[in-house]
């Protein structure tokens, strides 16, 4: 009867197409950024900075011992040396800086900055777990005293005061350092 099969086609094929101009796209902005963001990554193996728990602990006389006059006073009496004097404040060599006390890494040179204050000045340290801070209410002003988490070192102070993201200027004295250079 009337089962006719009627196969209708798509009708005329619709030319609605809407030619979009995809040409242009801001690729280069994205380059430029993305090398400092590889650094962040590049994470450390966990063996390679000391442990929390090998703590060293040394008599006065042990540590007058081991250290110079100056680097005694600053790192275990809490001095602090003469701005613009210590040797690491205007050093722009690449490498680590380490405890001269316990030789604990502490700070990066990527991460020191020219604050123009007369010490070494970083702005982060390499490991929050290889320092530790505490209050310091010395000569009548409350500052962040910052120490060494595995000797208890006297290295410095946090101030509020440097570049973004932190904010933070780690301003350490030069005698409480050891530098440690990259070696390639
Ligand atoms: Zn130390």
């Amino acid at each position: 009867m009337t089962g006719r099969a009627a196969t209708i086609l798509a009708a005329a094929s619709c030319t609605f197409l809407l030619v979009l101009g995809f040409g242009c796209r801001n690729d280069e902005q994205a380059d430029t950024q993305t090398q400092t963001a590889q650094r962040n990554t590049s994470e450390q193996p966990e063996q390679k900075g000391p442990q929390m728990s090998d703590k060293v602990i040394k008599t006065d006389e042990q540590w007058k011992q081991l250290l110079t006059d100056e680097q005694y006073r600053i790192t275990r009496q809490k001095a602090t040396e003469p701005a613009f004097s210590g040797k690491y404040d205007n050093f722009k060599e690449t490498g680590s800086y380490r405890c001269v006390c316990c030789g604990n890494e502490l700070f990066s040179s990527d991460t020191k900055f020219d604050s123009g204050c007369g010490w070494p000045s970083f702005r982060t340290p390499t490991s929050e777990d290889n320092i530790q801070t505490a209050i310091d209410k010395s000569l009548s002003k409350v500052r962040t005293e910052v120490l060494c988490s595995r000797c208890d070192a006297h290295l410095g102070h946090i101030f509020e005061d440097g570049p973004k993201p932190t904010g933070l200027r780690y301003c350490i004295n030069s005698a409480a350092l050891a530098f440690d250079p990259n070696k390639e």
